[in-house]
């Protein structure tokens, strides 16, 4: 079980180790110990989208190495600021999806809420990266007309909480947010998408563990974790009482190049994400956003390196290799 006894003093709870995350390229590259040549590029790309890296997570970073596969998931670099043909903002078409404030519907039975626009850290691949969320997320007041909406939808089976981040939310709203949901007699499953847990395991909380584990609903947690590394002892501790309390943990990752674009890579990550309990998902080729481009592996590279995981692993720990197509009724296997 989680404990409930108040945690001693020098522990920081998670929004406190949120508070003190860098934000400032110098702070980050100075902890690293990382020549400071890089700062240049890298204000300039985070002008556009801000850096964002809870201290825990900078902690996991090998220092003096800029080309660290975790530091490269949080470091702006100039490369983002080149515009590349067939990258654009909206990549996944989801501003023509949203059904209502907050509500995107693309797919069969299941609907997606962005609850919330805010990240614990900014990950430079992310899709979302130019996302307009002021005034789309169902967060503003606007719960209400995403609840109805799901309300009228009969065929809606599945919600998936989704954002930005839906774990930065409190976990009393998310506990509101839980229940309302449970009593919509056609919903039977609640979704959580995050990379929170990854970054900041002290995020998975007694209360949160409440709250997933509602007996109305049968809870997935999909984390977001790319690289082995990401999976440290306490969030196993962590995820080990999650599991006790029968909530299922999927794993989708993104692949990237420079940080798991080699089979040894992936291999090593479906092997310490079943060791923390956890089954590969997916694994998506990379949304062409702008600004991301230096992350991309080609689609005949990307359709190899998975034969390469599927000749060494057990069917079960080789994630789906998948493409998200605007337009489409599900997701799109490469293979
Ligand atoms: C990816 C996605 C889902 C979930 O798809 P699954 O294949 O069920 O994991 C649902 N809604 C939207 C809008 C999505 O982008
Ligand atoms: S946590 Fe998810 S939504 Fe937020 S920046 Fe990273 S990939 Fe994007």
């Amino acid at each position: 079980m989680i404990h409930r006894t108040a945690a001693p003093c020098q522990t920081p709870s998670w929004q406190q180790q949120l508070a003190s995350a860098f934000t400032r390229v110098e702070a980050l590259l100075d902890y690293l110990k990382i020549d400071l040549d890089l700062l240049p590029g890298a204000r300039a790309a985070a002008k556009d989208f801000s850096l964002r890296v809870p201290v825990g997570y900078a902690a996991l970073m090998e220092p003096e190495n800029p080309h660290d596969p975790l530091l490269r998931q949080v470091l702006p670099i100039d490369d983002e600021l080149r515009l590349r043909p067939g990258f654009s903002t909206d990549p996944v078409g989801d501003l023509d999806r949203s059904v209502e404030t907050g509500v995107l519907q693309k797919y069969h039975g299941r609907v997606l809420l962005i609850t919330t626009g805010a990240c614990g850290i900014h990950c430079r691949y992310c899709f979302r990266r130019h996302y307009p969320y002021s005034g789309s997320s169902a967060e503003r007041g606007y719960w209400r007309n995403a609840i109805d909406f799901i309300v009228r939808s009969e065929q809606i089976s599945e919600v998936i909480l989704s954002g930005g981040d839906p774990l930065m939310l409190s976990d009393k709203r998310l506990a509101h947010l839980t229940r309302v949901l449970a009593e919509i007699p056609h919903v039977k499953r609640l979704r959580v998408h995050t990379r929170l847990p990854a970054v900041l395991p002290e995020r998975i909380t007694a209360e949160m563990s409440d709250w997933l584990s509602n007996p109305e609903l049968q809870s997935v947690l999909v984390l977001h974790i790319n690289h082995a590394r990401e999976i440290t002892e306490i969030l196993r501790a962590a995820l080990s009482s999650l599991r006790a309390t029968g909530v299922s943990l999927l794993n989708q990752s993104v692949l990237l190049r420079g940080v798991n674009d080699s089979p040894q890579a992936l291999v090593e990550l479906s092997e310490g994400l079943f060791a923390a309990g956890i089954l590969p998902y997916y694994l998506h080729q990379l949304d062409p956003v702008q600004g991301a481009g230096h992350f991309a592996v080609p689609e005949p590279e990307a359709i190899e390196l998975h034969r390469a995981v599927m000749r060494e692993l057990p069917g079960y720990l080789v994630p789906r290799l998948v493409q998200e197509i605007p337009g489409s009724g599900s997701k799109t296997p490469l293979i």
